[in-house]
C-alpha cells in the first residue's frame, strides 16, 4: 500500500515533480560532506574503554553508560537506553511500540536475535483497511484503532534481560523512572516531531494533555514530566514484564484500542480497532536465526522475516560481491543503485511474516541467486520497476521475467536505532518504534505512552492484481519490516554495528554506510553523516539535496543515466534520511561510538571512559 505521504521530491534534471517517498543515503567523495559544517556538538563520535552506547538522544545514551558502569553489560545497556527513550523520544519508541534486536553474545562467539515486532490482532482479516471496497487512505488508518498492533517492546526488552543481561530487569528500568519522573528540556527536534503528528495528538484527550499546551507543541525550554510512564515503569519493574500483557494495563491498553477518547473538538474521524486481551495474552517475542552473508572478508548478521532488512541488504551485499568498489566512486554508486533496484523488486515480492507465507530467505540470501541478479546490470539505469527473479533453485543463467515488479513508496523518518558495546566483548543493534512519528497518536490514558500504528506496514490492497501479495494482514500476522540492525565481524571478532530509522530507507541507508565503510574507506561517523541516495526499484533514485549537489550525481546522471528525486516536505525532518547510530570496536578494547551529528538534531555517542 502506498502510504502516500506528505513528503515531496522533485526531480534534479529539470523534470516533472513526482509526490514519491523517500531518500536514501550514499557515499560522498572524501572531505566533501556539505552537511559537516553545519554539525553540532551533540557527542557524535566518542572513544574511548569499558564499552559505549550510540543512541538518537542524550539523555539515553548517558543512561545506557551509567548502568554499564555499573557493571550492566550491553543488553541491560540497550534496555535502559529504550525504556529512555521511551520518555525522551516518546514519538519514536516506548511500551506501545515493538522492534528488532541482534546481540552478538562474546562467551557463546554467536549472533542472536528477538523478534518483538507487533502482531495484528487475531480477529485481523486482509480486509483489515477496506472500507465499501476502497482501502482506507492512509491519512485515516494511521489514527485508527485498527492500527495497533500488539506491543512487543516490553516483552523483547524482558526476554533480553532475562536470557543475555548481568542486572534485573527492574535495575535496567531505574534511570527511565528516574527521568521520566524528572522530565527533560523540549528542544527544537523534539518541537518538529511534535508538528509532524500535530492532527493526530491533538484528536486524543490524553495526547493533548500529555504532549501538547492549549492544542499547540510545547514551548522551548519548557520541561515534560511524565509521572503516568514513570508509575507504568515502576509497575513493570515490579511485577515484571508480562505485566504489560495482563491485568489493568492490557485491559487499559485494549480500552483504548477499542473506544479511542477523542477530544470533542476533534475533526478527526477516528475508528476503533479489535485488539482483546486474549492478543496481549498470547503475545511473545521470537528469536529467529539471524540472516548472514560475507562480504569482502566480513561476516554480516542482520534480522530475517517479518524484516525485510537481513535479506534484502544481503542479496544486495551479494550482488556487490561481484564489482571492484574501491575504483571509481561514480561507477560503484551505480552499481550500489542497481543493486538495491533487483534486491527491492525481491523484497516486495517474496518478503512478509514467514509464519504466514513462503519467504524463499535461503535463496535470496544465496551468492549464487545474486549473480543471476548481477547479471542482468548493465552500464546503464534499468527502467524501475524491474521484476523480481526467481529465487528457488536451480536458478536460471541469467533470466529475465515477464512477472511485474512492484516499488516501495514508503519512507517515513520515525523509529529510531540503539548500539551497546561492553568491555567483555557483548554488542547489540536494537531497532525499535512505534511506526509514524507519535504511533496513532493515542497516549494510554494514565500509563503515559502511546500506541503504534505498526499494522499500516501491512499493504492495504494487494499490490497488484497478478502477483500474489505476501504483506496482507491477517490475525497474528506481523507486518513486512524494513528495520536492519546490523553487526558485523571480521577475522571471527565484532568489528562494528550500525542501525537507522527511515521506513524503507533504512535498508538503503545501512546498506549505503556498509559501503562506505567498508568499500570506500570512510571512517564510521563519516560513513554515517555522508549525504545519502538510494532506490526501491522506482524510476528515480531518492537523495538528499547535498547528495545531489556532489558532483558525482552529475556523473551518475550523464555517464549511467540515473536520475535523482530531491527529498523534502513540510518540516525540515522531511528532507533527511536516517539519523543512524553505531559503534566500532577498536583494537586493544577500545570503541568508537558514532552518532548521526545533524540529522533529527543529531544523536549521541558516548564510551564509559574517554580516551
Ligand atoms: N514501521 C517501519 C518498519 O518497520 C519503521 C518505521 C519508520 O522507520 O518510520 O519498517
Amino acid at each position: 500500500m502506498s502510504h502516500a505521504r506528505r513528503r515531496r521530491t522533485a526531480l534534479l534534471a529539470g523534470g516533472v515533480s513526482v509526490a514519491l517517498g523517500a531518500a536514501l543515503a550514499v557515499a560522498p567523495p572524501a572531505g566533501a560532506h556539505p552537511t559537516a559544517t553545519r554539525h553540532r556538538d551533540h557527542h557524535a563520535v566518542a572513544t574511548g574503554r569499558g564499552g559505549a552506547v550510540s543512541s538518537v538522544d542524550l539523555d539515553a545514551s548517558r543512561a545506557g553508560v551509567r548502568v554499564l558502569r555499573r557493571g550492566g553489560n550491553a543488553i541491560d545497556a540497550a534496555v535502559a537506553v529504550a525504556s529512555t527513550l521511551g520518555v525522551t523520544e516518546p514519538f519514536v519508541a516506548g511500551p506501545g511500540g515493538g522492534g528488532f534486536l541482534v546481540v552478538y553474545l562474546a562467551k557463546q562467539h554467536r549472533v542472536v536475535t528477538i523478534d518483538g515486532r507487533e502482531t495484528c490482532p487475531s480477529l485481523c482479516t486482509k480486509n483489515l483497511f477496506m472500507e465499501n471496497g476502497q482501502p482506507l487512505p492512509f491519512e485515516e488508518a494511521r489514527h485508527s484503532g485498527l492500527a495497533v498492533g500488539v506491543p512487543g517492546m516490553v516483552d523483547t526488552w524482558g526476554r533480553a534481560v532475562h536470557r543475555y543481561g548481568r542486572h534485573s530487569f527492574a535495575a535496567d528500568l531505574q534511570p527511565a523512572i528516574r527521568q521520566a519522573r524528572r522530565g527533560f528540556r523540549i528542544d527544537r527536534t523534539f518541537r518538529e516531531e511534535t508538528k509532524e503528528s500535530l492532527p493526530d495528538l491533538r484528536a486524543f484527550t490524553a495526547s493533548r494533555h500529555l504532549f501538547l499546551r492549549h492544542g499547540k507543541p510545547l514551548p522551548l525550554g519548557s520541561r515534560l514530566r511524565n509521572p503516568d510512564l514513570a508509575r507504568t515503569y515502576r509497575l513493570l519493574a515490579t511485577h515484571g514484564p508480562r505485566a504489560l500483557y495482563s491485568g489493568r494495563l492490557a485491559g487499559a491498553i485494549v480500552h483504548t484500542v477499542r473506544h479511542p477518547r477523542v477530544w470533542n473538538g476533534s475533526p478527526l474521524d477516528v475508528r476503533p480497532g479489535i485488539m482483546r486481551r486474549r492478543d496481549l495474552t498470547s503475545y511473545h517475542v521470537d528469536q529467529p536465526a539471524p540472516t548472514h552473508v560475507r562480504y569482502r572478508g566480513r561476516d554480516v548478521y542482520g534480522m530475517p522475516p517479518p524484516s525485510s532488512g537481513g535479506s534484502t541488504t544481503g542479496e544486495a551485499l551479494n550482488i556487490l560481491s561481484g564489482y571492484d568498489m574501491s575504483g571509481d566512486r561514480a561507477l560503484a554508486l551505480h552499481h550500489y543503485l542497481e543493486s538495491l533496484r533487483y534486491s527491492f523488486a525481491d523484497r516486495n515480492r517474496y518478503v512478509g511474516d514467514p509464519k504466514y507465507v513462503d519467504v524463499p530467505l535461503h535463496g535470496l540470501l544465496d551468492p549464487a541467486y545474486a549473480a543471476t541478479r548481477r547479471c542482468l546490470i548493465t552500464d546503464h539505469a534499468a527502467a524501475s520497476p524491474v521484476a523480481p527473479g526467481n529465487p528457488y533453485p536451480p536458478y536460471g543463467a541469467c533470466p529475465t521475467s515477464t512477472a511485474h515488479g512492484t516499488t516501495t513508496p514508503d519512507h517515513e523518518q520515525s523509529t529510531n536505532n540503539i548500539v551497546t558495546a561492553d568491555r567483555w566483548g557483548n554488542v547489540v543493534a536494537y531497532t525499535n518504534t512505534i511506526e509514524h512519528f507519535a504511533g496513532t497518536g493515542m497516549t494510554v490514558p494514565g500509563y503515559g505512552f502511546l500506541l503504534n500504528n505498526e499494522m499500516t506496514d501491512f499493504d492495504f490492497a494487494p499490490s497488484s492484481p497478478d502477483v500474489p501479495d505476501v504483506n496482507l494482514p491477517a490475525g497474528g500476522k506481523i507486518p513486512r519490516s524494513s528495520m536492519n540492525p546490523t553487526i558485523v565481524l571480521r577475522h571471527g571478532r565484532p568489528d562494528f554495528a550500525v542501525g537507522s530509522p527511515g521506513g524503507a530507507t533504512i535498508i538503503t541507508t545501512v546498506l549505503q554506510i556498509l559501503i562506505n565503510h567498508i568499500d570506500f574507506g570512510m571512517p564510521l561517523e563519516k560513513a554515517i553523516a555522508a549525504p545519502r541516495v538510494g532506490n526501491f526499484n522506482t524510476p528515480t533514485s531518492f537523495a538528499e539535496q547535498a547528495f545531489v549537489d556532489l558532483s558525482v550525481a552529475q556523473t551518475l546522471e550523464s555517464r549511467y543515466g540515473q536520475q535523482f528525486s530531491v527529498v523534502s516536505g513540510i518540516t525540515p525532518l522531511d528532507s533527511e534520511i536516517g539519523a543512524a547510530t553505531g559503534i566500532r570496536l577498536l583494537p586493544h578494547h577500545r570503541f568508537r561510538a558514532a552518532a548521526e551529528p545533524v540529522r533529527r538534531g543529531g544523536g549521541s555517542a558516548l564510551v564509559v571512559h574517554p580516551r
